[in-house]
């Protein structure tokens, strides 16, 4: 991931007027969990994750997490942001007593996607229909093809927990 990921007007849409220590939130669209997103070249990203890469941060295999040390998922300042790894992420939350509900990661590495973007995870719009899948590793697993993107999400929810229990995010949390 480089700067090429980065669209041209990327800053014009934070919201830097706090000055270089506040938190600087994402104009435009936010993702469900309060991230804010794009869609650029074909590619999806968080917006804190291009705020970091564009401004100088690497992420690596071992420390592929970009972190808020602000706990603001909009946040684009890039002083409020580092790369680290999901442990350092997990105990963070501790730190911060966030719930168990709201629990979810800040890694986001650009995925290719084929179709649009939606709100859910692991849904894209094709056309009229919207695509369900999950990311295994470096593989793209293809679940279905579903008229409205909430039985996307949906069936992409059931195929996560069926391969990672209730180890990753979902577009439906069951409350425990
Ligand atoms: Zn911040």
């Amino acid at each position: 991931m480089n700067t090429d990921t980065t669209p041209p007007d990327f800053w014009s849409h934070v919201d830097v007027a706090g000055g270089p220590d506040a938190c600087w939130p994402w104009m435009l669209r936010r993702h469900v969990r309060g991230y804010g997103r794009l869609s650029y070249k074909g590619f999806r990203a968080y917006a804190h994750v291009v705020a970091f890469v564009s401004s100088g941060g690497v992420l690596t295999p071992d420390r592929p997490w970009v972190l808020h040390s602000c706990d603001n998922p909009c946040c684009c300042n890039p002083r409020h942001l580092r790369a680290g790894t999901p442990k350092d992420n997990a105990d963070d939350r501790e730190k911060r007593c966030r719930s168990k509900k709201r629990a979810r990661s800040d890694f986001s590495l650009m995925v290719k996607r084929s179709g649009t973007s939606t709100p859910y995870f692991g849904v894209s719009a094709r056309g009229k229909r919207f695509r369900a899948y999950f990311n295994a590793g470096r593989n793209q697993v293809f679940i279905g093809t579903f008229d409205t993107a909430i039985e996307a999400a949906h069936a992409r929810d059931a195929a996560v927990m069926i391969e990672y229990g209730g180890k990753m995010a979902l577009n439906f949390p069951v409350p425990k």
